[in-house]
């Protein structure tokens, strides 16, 4: 016998018909000569009630514990009791595995997520999880539906690089030497000549230099892949292994490329609206409740649909850096010195303070998109504008996560794209295959990176990035 999902089996087409269902036990609850157990096996947030009586099989009965695994045979039927439309009647019970109860993690009460993300190898198995898990699936499935549907190509850019142009110090070393017979140069520095590539090599931090040549030549592609920083910043919003989707598009401006990121983020949120109802729900009620603990100060100002149909219905805001400047430099965090980090000087990065101020209390939660920035808080390939002081950058800002997108338009000019890097101390003879794409046949382009666990944080609502990822590597954390 064929199993069925159990999200298949709430229709009435299976109404008095024999099925058999598999999963895991969520909870039993034992009335008389009856017990009824709610089943899930992930395809849905939503249990199937399972009735069983218990003269059927009276020896397994107390094998039967939140987390045993089980196949039943039995029949659909309209459920008497509230809670539920459906329910199966069982004529027997397979056991597949069983769970001690006294020695499994999960219990049928709510959990921490400190707890359970200790757990992370068994959380897969709770509803928030399984909702959030789900919900990543479609983001990302609606992601590379968008770009296919605007005619991109995927590119795989390399996991290990060469290059340590960017995020020097912030990169993971790839080696197979054996560390104590690292050789050493004249001058004291490693030698690699006999590693396994013959050269310094590291996890990449970014796909964006390659994904520049092949967008150079296809025109319009995106990578969607793993990005690595060992950045040492213990938040709620960095991981040291994270995934990251970067368009680059030739023959593009920084503005179209701000309309693409707006794009995007609108079809894969309206995408989780339209085919997660359910797992939306249930996080929106988990939320609400999770609020109703907070002061008042704290709570979200919005429910999570809400929040969520919130970013659809607006266009984002565009302002530059030197509006936004002006904005905080005149605020009244910044007057009564509430800010941590004062805004008095052109030229200043904006901190997380800074950014929250801007989204949620001057744009009312609407997304901000902050362009042109001071060019030497960004990076050596960002296009330099006639002002010679700014360069054509943008950073997408989402209310409660921050800084959710980073681009530019990139430096498509030989002699400012070599000035830019003797300026910021650029190793050019490492990057000559990038310079090449400017000696020969260069374009206007541009793109972006999107941080996919922040995106999923966006829309889940998870207040900490180490849920929205199923494995998390954060400093000092690599179990699993
Ligand atoms: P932040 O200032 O928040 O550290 P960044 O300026 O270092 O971000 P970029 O280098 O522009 O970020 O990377 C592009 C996107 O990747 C960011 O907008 C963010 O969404 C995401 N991102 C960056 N670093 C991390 C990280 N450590 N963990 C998860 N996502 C990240
Ligand atoms: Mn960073």
């Amino acid at each position: 016998m064929i199993r069925t999902e159990i999200k298949n089996v709430f229709d009435i087409k299976f109404l008095g018909k024999k099925i058999k269902i598999s999963g895991w036990v969520r909870f039993k609850r034992q009335s008389k000569n009856v017990s009824f157990i709610n089943l899930n096996d992930g395809s849905t947030i939503n249990n199937i009630q399972i009735v069983l009586n218990e003269d059927i099989q009276p020896d397994i009965l107390d094998l039967i514990n939140t987390g045993t695994s089980i196949s039943v045979y039995g029949t659909l039927i309209k459920s008497e009791g509230a809670g539920q439309e459906f329910e199966v009647t069982a004529k027997s019970v397979e056991i597949l595995g069983v769970a001690d109860s006294n020695q499994y993690p999960l219990q049928p009460k709510r959990h921490s997520l400190d707890f359970l993300r200790e757990n992370a190898h068994l959380r897969f198995r709770t509803n928030t999880f399984g909702a959030i898990f789900r919900i990543r699936h479609a983001l990302s499935f609606a992601i590379h539906n968008f770009f296919n549907s605007e005619g991109f190509v995927y590119i795989n850019t390399p996991i290990i690089t060469g290059s340590d142009c960017e995020g020097a110090g912030e990169m993971f070393n790839v080696t197979t030497l054996n560390k104590s017979k690292f050789a050493k140069n004249q001058n004291g520095s490693i030698d690699y000549s006999n590693d396994f590539f013959g050269k310094e090599t590291n996890l990449t931090v970014s796909g964006q230099l390659e994904a520049e040549m092949a967008s150079l030549a296809l025109g319009k592609v995106y990578t969607f892949g793993p990005t690595f920083r060992a950045e040492n910043s213990n938040t709620s919003r960095h991981l040291a292994e994270f995934w990251m989707i970067e368009p680059e598009v030739a023959f593009s401006d920084l503005s179209q490329i701000i309309d693409l990121s707006e794009k995007l983020l609108k079809y894969s949120i309206n995408y989780v609206l339209e085919n997660c109802k359910n797992d939306i729900f249930f996080l929106e009620k988990r939320l609400l409740e999770e609020d109703s603990k907070k002061k008042k100060e704290e709570r979200n100002p919005m429910n999570l649909t809400k929040k969520l149909k919130h970013t659809l219905n607006f266009d984002f805001i565009k302002i530059n850096y030197d509006e936004a400047f002006m904005i905080l430099k005149n605020s009244k965090p910044n007057k009564k010195k509430k800010f941590k980090f004062i805004i008095d000087q052109w030229g200043v990065d904006f901190q997380s303070e800074h950014e929250k101020y801007l989204v949620e209390k001057e744009f009312n939660y609407k997304p901000v998109v902050i362009t042109n920035y001071p060019k030497d808080i960004k990076a050596f390939y960002m296009r330099l504008n006639n002002d010679l002081k700014t360069v054509a950058a943008m950073d997408l800002l989402f209310p409660g996560i921050g800084e959710i997108v980073g681009g530019a338009q990139r430096e498509e000019r030989l002699h400012i794209l070599k000035n830019r890097m003797t300026e910021m101390k650029v190793n050019e003879k490492e990057l000559w295959w990038y310079i090449d794409s400017r000696r020969f046949g260069t374009v206007p382009h541009g793109g972006f990176g999107l941080g996919f666990e922040r995106l999923v944080q966006y829309v889940t609502g998870m207040s900490n990035i180490r849920d929205v990822i199923p494995f998390p590597r954060t400093p000092q954390n690599a179990e699993f």
